[in-house]
């Protein structure tokens, strides 16, 4: 049963208004870009995790995706972690693609081409890392100590993996996706030494998720920018224009000649992502690019964006 959904997805939506939003030729464009690529790959890496663990007895084995917890060494990260009765499971997901090399040291050189090379730390030292981590967790809060596995798996099927030279040997938890399901029937068949129930499972599940502790995306301080680093106003669904231009309860859009009623929705949209969950009059009438406090409180409450006091510094929050 899956516990915890992923939720990267949150932070490719955010990227994606940053994207949409930053101005053309802004510095920052080109980084951004990459990143928006490299979080969309990732996303993609988990749900192809999601398959061969779909196969899983929902009864016996609970699933939780990206978990971020805090010991006093600081935070720690858990792609997917899988509990059951008898052990538990760390999975460290890897979007890596081309061709991953092994070194004797478990470090990895990736190769996408013959000039295009780069490092990456020895997964399976992280993994020691987070089961250690996860050890210690589960005693301070006094959960049982049951054996923890794991696995680096390597999402994209298409991804080949090699020693660096023929005599070493790469480390057996490291696995494809698609080995994934077998691997874990083959835990199911050793002994383990200790047992403990459903309905335990159930509590630390629910406790991880209440300790959760997800990363704060201030893309503003990641990438250095400003407010005024964004394009302001309403963008044409048409023609992709910015800005359209309000006329009486619509927008228009002043190259391709298109009205819409509900323009302003992707721009609020994108303020909601990138600025935050409230927004006032004021706020509205800058990003929006509209010059009437009275047009925009009506499009605030027709867009069901909850009011917060009565005067003119009034608030408009958005449902959570
Ligand atoms: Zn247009």
């Amino acid at each position: 049963m899956i516990m915890k959904q992923y939720d990267k997805f949150i932070e490719v939506k955010i990227l994606e208004a940053l994207e949409r939003r930053i101005r053309n030729y802004h510095p920052k464009k080109e980084i951004i870009i990459r990143d928006l690529k490299k979080k969309k790959s990732e996303v993609a890496g988990e749900k192809e995790i999601e398959y061969p663990l779909g196969f899983l007895n929902p009864d016996k084995f609970l699933i939780l995706h990206n978990l971020r917890l805090q010991d006093e060494n600081g935070n720690f990260q858990i792609d997917t972690l899988i509990l059951t009765e008898r052990y538990y499971i760390i999975l460290e997901v890897k979007n890596w693609q081309g061709t991953v090399l092994f070194d004797e040291n478990g470090q990895v050189i990736r190769k996408r081409s013959i000039e295009e090379e780069e490092g990456f730390p020895n997964p399976i030292s992280q993994v020691k890392t987070q089961t250690f981590r996860l050890q210690k967790w589960l005693r301070m809060h006094n959960f049982p100590e049951l054996k923890i596995e794991s696995f680096v798996v390597i999402s994209f099927p298409s991804t080949i993996i090699k020693p660096v030279q023929p005599t070493i040997q790469i480390p057996e938890q490291v696995i494809h996706n698609n080995q994934l399901y077998f691997k874990i029937m083959e835990l199911e068949k050793n002994k383990y030494p200790h047992q403990t129930t459903m309905n335990m499972l159930m509590d630390i599940s629910q406790q991880l998720i209440e300790l959760h502790t997800p990363p704060i995306i201030n893309l503003f301080h990641k990438y250095k920018l400003n407010r005024s680093d964004l394009n302001f106003g309403v963008r044409c669904p048409e023609c992709r224009s910015l800005p359209m231009i309000r006329l009486k309860q619509k927008w228009h859009c002043t190259p391709c000649g298109i009205f819409s009623r509900s323009a302003h929705r992707s721009a609020l949209e994108d303020y909601r992502l990138l600025i935050g969950n409230t927004i006032t009059n004021k706020q509205a009438r800058e990003f929006l690019l509209v010059e009437s406090p009275d047009v925009i409180r009506r499009i605030l409450l027709k867009e069901k964006l909850i009011q917060r006091g009565n005067t003119k510094s009034s608030i408009y929050m958005w449902e959570s």
